[in-house]
């Protein structure tokens, strides 16, 4: 996932990538850092999260915006009441922050986390950030349990029907830092398949400062998009449009990290 804050610019490529990270964000090589490879035969089954079920309590209105923000495409609420996450593996109550995507340059990889070293062609992270112990996701960020982050996974579909209303807005988001406030009403649960099957671990954010503070939740259910979209993805620019034409965003994921003795627990057997 990304924080706002970037201070000190960073990308994928071998410049300025996730190699390079830890020299301006020393948390970048930390022991607990994300995405991580989840292989399924050191999962460890923990019954008391399928008995307080992930509880994700998301409303229908207008309050979003979707920013190109060079790295991905964005969608943020700007109030922020409501929308909120618990149970599973969570002690506290989170509230939505944002979402965001990591996709490939083809759809044989892009996601972040890997399932027994099978990557998908993108990965949808769903951001929130913890209410009972901060007062603003911008306090919550760098923090222990200050985030909970959900991870679910994109497959690719030639003919399916359209999946994420968003990606039609896509067009008006072209170039970095272009935003638009979205004009009808959203519900961000239209993107999550069932939340009954999931891993977590404790990790970070995938992107600088790479701060150790998420809980995070992927789901095993993907959801599917048709390969249009995942066209419109590539084609986005990752430079703002008065500059001359440079690279589009693409494999703006970060390799895998080192579990480093961390368990994984699954809902399910
Ligand atoms: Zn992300």
């Amino acid at each position: 996932m990304r924080s706002g804050a970037n201070c000190l610019s960073w990308d994928y490529t071998i410049h300025r990538g996730p190699a390079t990270w830890a020299s301006s964000y020393p948390a970048a090589a930390g022991k607990k850092q994300s995405p991580i490879d989840i292989q399924t035969a050191g999962v460890r089954y923990d019954p008391n999260l399928s008995q307080t079920p992930l509880h994700l309590l998301y409303m229908k209105d207008s309050d979003y915006t979707i920013t190109n923000n060079g790295h991905s495409v964005q969608v943020s609420r700007s109030s922020g009441s409501g929308y909120q996450l618990s149970g599973g593996p969570l002690l506290h109550k989170y509230q939505f922050k944002q979402f965001h995507f990591h996709w490939g340059a083809s759809d044989d990889h892009g996601s972040e986390h890997q399932v027994n070293g099978k990557s998908y062609a993108a990965e949808l992270h769903l951001v929130h950030w913890n209410v009972d112990l901060f007062d603003s996701f911008e306090s919550a960020v760098t923090q222990e349990d200050g985030l909970a982050v959900i991870g679910v996974f994109i497959e690719v579909c030639e003919d399916c029907p359209q999946m994420i209303p968003i990606f039609d807005l896509l067009p008006r988001i072209k170039h970095k830092d272009d935003k638009y406030r979205m004009k009808t009403p959203f519900d961000p649960s239209v993107l999550i398949p069932c939340t009954e099957d999931y891993w977590t671990y404790s990790g970070s954010l995938t992107t600088p400062p790479c701060s150790e503070s998420v809980t995070w939740i992927v789901l095993k259910e993907t959801i599917t998009i048709p390969s249009k979209h995942m066209e419109m993805l590539r084609s986005l620019h990752g430079y703002p449009f008065w500059q001359k034409p440079g690279a589009n965003i693409v494999d703006n994921f970060r390799p895998v990290m080192p579990l480093n003795g961390r368990i994984i627990r699954s809902s399910f057997t």
